[in-house]
């Protein structure tokens, strides 16, 4: 069965007229899909037509499975996709309002040996819909409780890696930005990745500008090979070069991520090799603890060495901040929810 927001308005209208419906429905279908409505929420189609509807689309691509609120005020959401897989979605409360961390996989192919994500390979990539459908689930979970805030940030940072799953990713920005709905800003959207060069640059060559983030954890090709397996497949500076063209074809900064696990990336020369590495460049690096996550052999750093590492950045020029974990107590890194549900239920 096809999730309505998978097809464009003009391919809807196409399949009503196959179905004897009207195609001005079409609109009316959309509008309750991104109002987060199933078919008996929807007033204004007959319950004829939504007989036949049922039949071939669903209205909702996903639904909630587990909730999970941390003291820090981060919410932590397993998602169902109709064919049952479970998806992780994390709301972080900021003074502005929401930003919400969406899932682009069903696990991931990439094998970084921090995450949590990757232990059980690539299921499958998530569908515009899917990617999209966390975002109006959340909303309507929030517009349900007593809170007037809604999402206006979105990072793809959740489960998978997004320039693996490209068409779907382009798919869900188009129906995200688009005006006529939720109408998030490409400004407040921003997407992380271990490094796929080609598609970081097809992506600015396509005309999306959202925020780039480079997941780098090491200072050189050495390092970085011991933590991503990527890393064999594309070099520091390969990534670099992606990164500038991103930059002069888009003029958004690029952030960098980096984090720290014991011994192996944490020591004053890496940072000193890191700062001489991203010299000159309109970037910042965040800096973040490890979350140990039973998946991997790694262990965390302290807040202090964090602190110093960064004040090796800082001090050489660069932009850098520490990261502060949010959800810590909730299973807050990239995974971690799924692979417990998973555990839980049986389902390796
Ligand atoms: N595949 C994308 C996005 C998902 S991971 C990427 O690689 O960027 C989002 C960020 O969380 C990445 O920077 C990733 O390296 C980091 N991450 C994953 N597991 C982590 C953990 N256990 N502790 C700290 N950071 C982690």
């Amino acid at each position: 069965m096809i999730n309505i927001l998978d097809l464009s308005i003009e391919e809807l209208k196409e399949k009503l007229e196959q179905l004897n419906i009207k195609p001005f429905r079409a609109k009316q279908i959309y509008d309750a899909c991104f109002q987060y409505k199933d078919y008996d929420e929807v007033s204004n189609i007959s319950k004829a037509e939504k007989e036949i509807l049922k039949q071939n689309f669903n209205l909702l691509p996903v639904s909630i499975y587990k909730v999970q609120e941390s003291k820090d005020g981060t919410i932590k959401f397993a998602l169902k996709c109709n064919d049952n897989s479970i998806i992780e979605s994390v709301l972080m409360s900021y003074k502005y309002g929401y930003t919400i961390c969406v899932s682009t996989q069903v696990g991931c192919r990439m094998g970084c040996s921090f995450c949590a994500s990757t232990r059980n390979g690539l299921i499958r990539n998530l569908l515009a819909s899917e990617i999209i459908g966390q975002i109006l689930c959340v909303n309507k979970y929030l517009s349900n409780s007593t809170n007037e805030r809604k999402i206006t940030n979105v990072v793809l940072m959740g489960c998978g890696e997004p320039l693996d799953n490209y068409e779907n990713l382009t798919c869900f920005l188009n129906l995200v930005t688009n005006k006529d709905y939720i109408a998030i800003s490409e400004r407040n959207i921003s997407i992380s990745t271990c490094g796929i060069v080609p598609n970081i640059k097809k992506l600015a060559d396509d005309g999306y500008k959202i925020n780039l983030t480079i997941s780098l954890h090491a200072p050189n090709d050495e390092i970085r090979k011991q933590l991503m397996k990527v890393a064999n497949a594309y070099s520091i500076k390969e990534i670099l070069d992606a990164c500038d063209y991103y930059f002069e074809k888009t003029h958004r900064r690029v952030y960098f991520e980096y984090t720290m696990c014991k011994g192996v990336n944490d020591s004053e020369d890496n940072a000193k090799e890191l700062a001489k590495l991203l010299k000159g460049r309109v970037a910042h690096v965040n800096i973040i603890a490890l979350n140990a996550v039973k998946e991997a052999n790694l262990e965390t750093v302290n807040k202090k060495d964090a602190y110093k590492f960064c004040e090796i950045l800082t001090s050489a020029g660069l932009s850098a901040s520490v990261r502060r974990t949010l959800g810590a107590d909730i299973d807050g890194a990239c995974g971690q929810l799924r692979n417990k549900i998973l555990d839980e239920t049986g389902n390796k």
